[in-house]
C-alpha cells in the first residue's frame, strides 16, 4: 500500500485564483504515484515532491520565496524519516535553490539535525548544492494578492509532503521562506522537528501557518502522539488545529498514518493540497474540506 499528501500552504485566500497551483499539484502527485509504484522510498518521494514544489516558483518556498524585512531571502526546510527517526533541517539558509536538499544532506552527511545561517550556507556550498541563479532568482509570490497581509500573518504558501511507501515506511518534509514581513533571523516551525515536521512509525505530519503557534503546540509531533494515544488521525489533527486556533493562530497541517489514512485539517480560508489514496485515487483541493 502506498499513499501521499502534499500541501502548498494554508495562506490560500478566496479572492485569488489557484488554477496554476491546482494543475501543478496534480502533476506532482501523478509523477510521485509512478515513483511509488516503481518502489521508491517514502523519503525519496517526500524530498522529490518538495523539490518540485520549490522549483515551480508557485509557492513561498524555493524559487517562490518572499524576502524578510531587510530584503534578504532566508529559507527554512526539514525532513524526517519515520522508520529510522533520522531527521535533517536547515534554518535561515540564504542563496540556495532547494533548501530541502540541504536538509537531507544535513541528515545524511553530518551527525547533526539542524544547521542554520552562514554555517548552513557554507555546508550547502561544500555539498555542491545549486545556488539560486540570477535568471531564476526569487520568483516571489508577493503581489499575488498578498499585499494585504500585515507582517507576521500567514505566509502564502509553505510546501510540505507526507508519504507512505510500499514497505510501510513514512516520511515527511517541509520547506518555506516563512511568514511575510518576518524579522531578519526569524525561524518558524517549518525547520523544527516536532513543530513543523514529524514522522515516526505510525504517522507523518507537515504543518503550514503562523509558525509561532505551531512551535508553541509542538503541532506535528503532537498530532502523531495523539494518534499513538488512541485518537483517530482526523481527530488528532483537528484537535491540534483547534488548540492553535484557541491560542489565536491560523493554519493547517497534512497527516498520513501507516494505514494510508489521510487528514488535512485547517482553520484558515483554504489550504492548497493534493493527495494519493491507497486505492490510487488522486485528489486536489484548496478551499473545500
Ligand atoms: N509555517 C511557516 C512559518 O511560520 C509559514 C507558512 O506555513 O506559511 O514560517
Amino acid at each position: 500500500m502506498t499513499a501521499l499528501i502534499l500541501h502548498g500552504g494554508a495562506g490560500a485566500r478566496r479572492n485569488v485564483n489557484y488554477d496554476a497551483e491546482i494543475a501543478h499539484m496534480r502533476d506532482v502527485v501523478e509523477a510521485m504515484k509512478m515513483r511509488l509504484n516503481a518502489g521508491a522510498t517514502s523519503l525519496d518521494v517526500a524530498v522529490e515532491t518538495v523539490r518540485m514544489l520549490e522549483d515551480s516558483g508557485l509557492y513561498v518556498a524555493g524559487r517562490g520565496a518572499s524576502p524578510n524585512l531587510a530584503g534578504a531571502y532566508e529559507l527554512d526546510a526539514s525532513l524526517m524519516d519515520g522508520a529510522t527517526r533520522r531527521a535533517g533541517a536547515v534554518a535561515a539558509l540564504q542563496g540556495f535553490r532547494n533548501p530541502v536538499l540541504a536538509a537531507r544532506a544535513v541528515m545524511e552527511k553530518t551527525p547533526h539535525v539542524m544547521l542554520a545561517g552562514e554555517g548552513a550556507a557554507l555546508f550547502a556550498l561544500d555539498q555542491g548544492l545549486e545556488p539560486i541563479g540570477d535568471e531564476d532568482a526569487w520568483f516571489t509570490q508577493a503581489g499575488k494578492g498578498d499585499d494585504n497581509y500585515p507582517p507576521g500573518t500567514l505566509a502564502h504558501g509553505t510546501v510540505g509532503c507526507c508519504v507512505l511507501d510500499a514497505e510501510g515506511r513514512l516520511a515527511a518534509a517541509t520547506s518555506t521562506a516563512g511568514v511575510f514581513g518576518k524579522a531578519p533571523g526569524r525561524v518558524g516551525d517549518s525547520p523544527l522537528i516536532a513543530c513543523g515536521t514529524w514522522a515516526d512509525e505510525r504517522a507523518a505530519v507537515s504543518c503550514t501557518g503562523q509558525g509561532e503557534y505551531f512551535i508553541r503546540t509542538a503541532a506535528a509531533a503532537q498530532t502523531a502522539w495523539r494518534l499513538a494515544g488512541g485518537q483517530a488521525l482526523a481527530d488528532a489533527g483537528r484537535s491540534v488545529i483547534d488548540e492553535i486556533g484557541a491560542l489565536g493562530g491560523d493554519g493547517g497541517l497534512i497527516a498520513l498514518d501507516r494505514d494510508g489514512v489521510i487528514a488535512a485539517p485547517f482553520n484558515s480560508q483554504g489550504m492548497k493540497r493534493a493527495w494519493l489514496t491507497p486505492e490510487g485515487e488522486i485528489g486536489v483541493e484548496v478551499f473545500g474540506v
